[in-house]
């Protein structure tokens, strides 16, 4: 598979149908544009541009087609050799669909359980599709310590509408309280760090959650693409990802068709279907009622 055919998986449910000439194929997330073209350039715009450009590393080396924002690339700084160190990881999923909760997942991965996690198939979760995560996952939750937490979108639209509270800050107290759990779970037991797939900056994410009960600040390290890093957070993903396709699911099941994912112009549709059926104020329970989609959605019944 060539690299651009990989991206564009990886986006599949974000692509839209409007694409630029000599334009390959426009994938369209709430937070940032990809935008591939047939001469190999690859663009990512938008807020989150740079951690999704991030993602694809070997494309950007210099003389690569993919272009990258300009702001010189944040070193993170895990400490050397973490890969086989007892990390509690963490990450999370759903927060750029417009149907379906957010889910967070912390878990632990001692350095005994490394060779066990990964014979278990567990990788970086932009290689596996979801069946191969479901059969994965349901085999990680009966080996490794982990914290599941899912943010259902009632909850969710409250905290967005009437505390006008950011995803940013969601997230970070969520994966704040995850990490919590699973520092109880191990207790006596400590890790040798622990690893956040960064979605802030470090500074950020303690402002986030100042006034909470803490995880410490010593050996707390946050990185883009930590799921190449340790194996806890490749794990914590996977398992997110489980839950989220669980959760969707459910919510398919009680919508009486299949709902999808991503925040393209199938979602609109998908909404549209749902208000007719169930009317408007079936919506909080099904999605993130602040995404653009729901004018679309609504536009397309008037
Ligand atoms: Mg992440």
């Amino acid at each position: 598979m060539t690299e651009i055919q990989k991206i564009k998986n990886y986006y599949e449910t974000y692509l839209i149908d409007k694409i630029p000439q000599g334009g390959l194929f426009v994938a369209k997330m709430p937070t940032c544009t990809i935008t591939a073209y047939r001469s190999g350039k690859v663009m990512f715009q938008g807020q989150t541009g740079e951690q999704e450009a991030e993602k694809w590393s070997s494309l950007t080396a210099p003389n690569s087609p993919v272009s990258k924002t300009n702001h010189a690339r944040k070193k993170t700084n895990v400490p050397e050799g973490i890969a086989s160190m007892s990390v509690i990881g963490s990450d999370e999923v759903g927060t750029g669909d417009y149907f379906g909760p957010i889910t967070v997942v912390a878990a632990y991965v001692k350095k005994e359980h490394l060779q066990l996690v990964k014979e278990l198939g567990v990788k970086d979760s932009k290689e596996l599709n979801d069946t191969k995560i479901c059969e994965i996952a349901k085999d990680l939750i009966k080996t490794i310590p982990y914290s599941l937490l899912i943010l259902h979108n009632e909850k969710y639209n409250e905290l967005q509408q009437q505390s006008r509270m950011s995803q940013g800050k969601m997230k970070a107290l969520l994966h704040n309280k995850a990490i919590l759990h699973v520092l109880n779970k191990i207790d006596p037991e400590r890790p040798e760090a622990i690893l956040i797939d960064q979605f802030a900056e470090k500074d950020v994410y303690y402002k986030h959650i100042q006034g909470q009960k803490m995880i410490q600040r010593e050996n707390v390290y946050f990185s883009t693409k930590a799921e190449g890093i340790h194996l806890s957070v490749a794990a914590a993903s996977i398992i997110a990802r489980y839950a989220f396709l669980q959760q969707m699911e459910k919510l398919s099941k009680e919508a009486g068709f299949p709902i999808p994912k991503g925040a393209g112009s199938q979602v609109d549709v998908a909404a549209a279907k749902l208000i007719k059926t169930k009317g408007k104020d079936a919506l909080p329970h099904f999605v993130k009622l602040h995404f653009a989609n729901t004018e679309k959605a609504l536009h397309m019944l008037n």
